[in-house]
């Protein structure tokens, strides 16, 4: 069973087409600049790479490219398109309408469209993506699966902000979180990897990228993530301020003349450890110079310890914590992250391993064989959690 995994953004798409007998990725790639100049795509297969650009209009365009390459005499992986089972896309927002992953028909269509205020940038081009799919493999059935959907388990009084209770009936205003396919699988993967069933373990994990949230999942349920109503919100990020005092943003707006356009921008795209570094929004970049620019030191101990402070806090939440688990991009690869997140939690009957955590993009135990709470890297597979739901649903 083959299985093509798409992920639509605004103007971009990347897709993967997975053996679904070996859990392999037969080829996969990446679409930039659809709908602007310069768009292009790059498709790997095996070895083989190839690289090309041409206009693409739209994400059908885009689409239809993808196609060609996956049957592609010299880079392909499939002879017919027939040979794929099924399409599985990410969708980033589905409310409260979807706790789960969902065979797409036109009552989940519409239901995504009614969550487009909620993601405005992301919603319509995942629809873009599924509305494309439908008119080349209009045989192929679809599946959708929500970043939102694996937080849906938390409890009204977690996931309520203490603002007027009408805009959440008006208006849907509440915590959602995101990144939930990377949390399910990682802390599914923890509970394997330590041999427990997930409803017996206390597990924080930790998807800490570009982009960064942290998730409570008690006995196998989140309980409370650090990700709101949008993904602003929780730990500073590469570009995001995360938490802070909402009262900035009426007084900045007052004092610069900003527009509501303007200070979401500020807030999304020129602040986190980009505005507190002055550097780059690459942890990269900051980490190469924290020993001698003083901004750098600062952007990368804040995110450290907001991290942190996401950890006791929840931690606490649940009476307790058994593993806690780091992935994406920061949490795989960096090192020296991990030890300064983990400075200070020794408190929790955690010690860290020196020589395991001196390891990068794999999955690893990085804590003692007598820490009482564990801590474990692991790799996440949003493309493979993708595919997975997409087999059970189709
Ligand atoms: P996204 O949220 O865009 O999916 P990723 O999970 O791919 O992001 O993470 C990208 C981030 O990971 C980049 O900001 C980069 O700084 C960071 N990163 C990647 N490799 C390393 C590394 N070796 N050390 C520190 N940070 C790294």
């Amino acid at each position: 069973m083959k299985i093509l995994v798409i992920n639509c953004g605004s103007s971009s798409l990347k897709y993967q087409l997975i053996d679904m007998e070996k859990e392999t990725v037969l080829c996969k790639g990446l679409v930039e600049r659809i709908g602007i100049d310069g768009a292009r795509i790059t498709h790997k297969c095996g070895e083989q790479k190839y690289e090309h650009s041409e206009p693409m209009k739209d994400h059908k365009r885009a689409l239809e490219i993808v196609l060609d390459q996956l049957v592609d005499e010299n880079h392909g992986a499939i002879k017919a398109l027939d040979e794929i089972s099924a399409v599985g896309h990410r969708v980033v927002h589905g409310g409260e309408k979807f706790n789960d992953s969902v065979k797409i028909d036109g009552d989940v269509m519409k239901a995504i469209r009614d969550c487009i205020d909620l993601a405005p940038l992301h919603n319509p081009a995942n629809i873009m993506g599924i509305e494309a799919i439908q008119e080349l493999i209009p045989n192929v059935s679809n599946v959708a699966v929500f970043d939102t959907a694996f937080h849906q388990t938390m409890p009204a009084e977690n996931y309520l902000y203490a603002i007027p209770y009408e805009y959440y009936e008006k208006h849907g205003v509440r915590r959602y979180g995101f990144h939930g396919t990377s949390h399910n699988f990682v802390a599914h993967r923890a509970a394997e990897i330590v041999g427990k069933d997930i409803k017996d373990l206390k597990i924080i994990t930790c998807h800490l990228g570009n982009g960064s949230s942290i998730a409570a999942v008690d006995h196998g349920k989140v309980v409370d993530t650090s990700m709101g109503l949008t993904p602003l919100e929780g730990v500073c990020m590469g570009t995001r301020s995360g938490d802070m005092d909402p009262a900035i943003i009426p007084f900045l707006m007052e004092k610069e003349g900003l527009s509501k356009e303007d200070i979401n921008t500020i807030l999304n795209k020129k602040s986190g450890v980009l505005a507190l570094s002055g550097i780059s929004s690459d942890f990269r970049d900051i980490e190469a110079e924290q020993e001698t620019n003083e901004r750098a030191r600062i952007a990368l101990t804040q995110f450290a310890n907001r991290v942190r402070k996401y950890i006791g806090a929840y931690a606490t939440l649940m009476n307790g914590v058994d593993i806690i688990v780091f992935t994406a991009g920061v949490g795989e690869n960096s090192k020296e992250m991990r030890e300064d997140i983990m400075k200070n939690l020794t408190f929790l009957g955690m010690t860290l391993d020196e020589e395991k955590n001196n390891s990068r993009g794999k999955e690893v135990c990085i804590t003692t064989d007598d820490s009482k709470v564990k801590a474990i890297v692991i790799p996440t597979n949003e493309e493979l959690m993708i595919a997975k739901d997409t087999k059970r649903l189709s």
